[in-house]
């Protein structure tokens, strides 16, 4: 792809006859786009196509595959999101173009690490057989006759198991592609040839396609070195496989509505699992390494900690242990401000998404920051959602969703578990977005209280187009620039 800013008018020049370049509504995306597109269109395809592979996600696991309400549920995130969602008549030329791109964005994005790539190509083989099973018969053969996957329909019966079916047979997919059907004996074998039920054949083209998309995975993979020397396309890239996509709960309009007395009973009811960790832990210790002080300070400023309330909240906490009140302000406080905008380059850093906590800075021993879904043992994990009063049913279907690696997942099920709801009826993204929803449900929706104090009003923030607390807030483009800031701001933390 070229980035340019006459990414629009080549485009259109590029065109042509439109239906040219995708004579389907579905790809095997073998083929890289080589037209030119302007950053801005690259960040939002990406984050459409990030926004449409979480409710893939979270649907794969709340719904069987086949049933109605998956399949309504998905065609109107596809709707939504104008990516193809059936063979559309000729003029889905945007759509399909979208759809090409934008995965081959998230593609470049999630070959970084192991645990990306195994996450990327899960969520875009559920969303290929969905789309593949939508297809009308005829549009299926010319969609495999496209990809070079031909198939022969015979008529036949044979021997034993598959009986007055109509039966393709393949010379041109291997042994490899039916391995599945072949384990689980409903592959017959004879002179060459693999004789597959119809209603299988799904099984076959995703096999193929997961070859194809793994390879090109680990292919993609080997070029980052040089895609990581753009300094534009890394940044992006970076943000992408961190991505939240959602408000970044950086409003102020909760400015001051917190009682420094009211966090420990807070911390049990409305704080998600991580938040909760790390607050057991600075009352425990009076103390927390850089790390967890990161994350747990700018998550009490996004739930409404004014800057005094800070100061004093962390101040208080730490000289009960080795902190003396003279080394805390000339070591932390500064941190503290700089962290609400209040010295150095007067950045006003955002709380930390799911993903950022899951995917950066693991914590190591004796750190009490991170998720406990992706980063505690099991064993401890289960340990603490037993303390925690979670029933053992509960905690088999949590620590389910962490061995598939659905850590997000997980905690919506504490969620639900924590707060006796069946379906949490959100998508959690975001440690804040988990205490906004918690508090809307236990207090019916009401304002939490102001405290009546001068403290909030110094606090409010200057931006007033700043969104608010809600999870159904537009989400927020690229948060890259306060992430790149937020790396000097980590070096004010260097003291443990
Ligand atoms: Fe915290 Fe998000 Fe992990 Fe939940 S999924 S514990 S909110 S980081």
């Amino acid at each position: 792809m070229e980035f340019s800013s006459r990414a629009r008018q080549r485009h259109t020049r590029l065109a042509g006859d439109r239906r040219d370049p995708y004579p389907h509504s579905l790809q095997f995306y073998q083929e890289p786009p080589t037209e030119s597109i302007s950053l801005a269109e690259f960040e939002s395809f990406a984050v459409d196509r990030l926004r449409l592979l979480k409710v893939v996600e979270n649907l794969g696991v709340s719904h069987v595959r086949s049933s109605d309400l998956y399949k309504t549920k998905l065609e109107a995130e596809f709707r939504r999101l104008k990516f193809p969602y059936r063979a559309l008549a000729e003029d889905d030329y945007d759509a399909r173009r979208k759809d090409h791109i934008s995965h081959f964005i998230l593609r470049l994005a999630y070959c970084q690490s192991e645990e990306l790539r195994r996450w990327f190509l899960q969520q875009e083989m559920d969303l290929f057989r969905y789309r593949f099973n939508e297809l009308t018969e005829g549009l299926r053969q010319k969609f495999l006759e496209h990809v070079n996957l031909k198939f022969e329909a015979v008529s036949m019966l044979l021997p034993g198991f598959l009986r007055a079916q109509d039966i393709p047979v393949s010379s041109s997919v291997g042994l490899s592609d039916a391995v599945d059907l072949f384990r689980a004996r409903r592959v017959f074998i004879k002179d060459g040839f693999a004789f597959v039920p119809l209603k299988d054949i799904d099984a076959i083209v995703l096999n193929n396609y997961r070859q194809k998309l793994s390879k090109a995975l680990a292919l993609t993979a080997r070029s980052l070195p040089s895609i990581q020397s753009d300094e534009r396309l890394q940044p992006l890239l970076n943000h992408l496989s961190h991505s939240y996509v959602g408000p970044d709960y950086s409003a102020q309009k909760n400015t001051g509505k917190i009682s420094l007395e009211h966090i420990d009973a807070l911390s049990v009811k409305s704080f998600p699992l991580c938040m909760r960790q790390l607050h057991r832990a600075l009352r425990d210790n009076h103390h927390l390494r850089h790390g967890g002080r990161m994350q747990y300070g700018l998550f009490l400023k996004g739930i409404g900690l004014t800057l005094e309330q800070a100061l004093e909240f962390w101040k208080k906490e730490f000289i009960r242990g080795k902190v003396d009140a003279d080394k805390f302000d000339k070591g932390y406080a500064y941190s503290i401000r700089h962290s609400y905008g209040k010295e150095g380059k007067r950045t006003d850093y955002t709380p930390y998404s799911c993903m950022k906590i899951i995917m950066s800075n693991p914590p190591s021993q004796g750190d009490y920051h991170g998720c406990p879904f992706r980063h505690s043992e099991p064993e401890l994990l289960k340990q603490k959602l037993q303390s925690y009063k979670i029933p053992p049913s509960g905690i088999a279907q949590i620590l389910d969703l962490v061995k598939g690696m659905h850590y997000q997942l997980a905690c919506q099920k504490y969620f639900e578990l924590t707060h006796d709801l069946d379906d949490i009826g959100f998508s959690l993204n975001h440690p804040n977005q988990y205490f906004a929803e918690s508090q809307k449900l236990l207090t019916g929706g009401r304002e939490l209280k102001k405290e009546p104090s001068h403290l909030g009003n110094s606090q409010q923030k200057s931006n007033s187009s700043q969104e608010s607390m809600t999870s159904t807030s537009t989400p927020t483009s690229s948060n890259t620039t306060a992430d790149a800031e937020l790396e000097g701001l980590e070096a004010y933390f260097t003291e443990d």
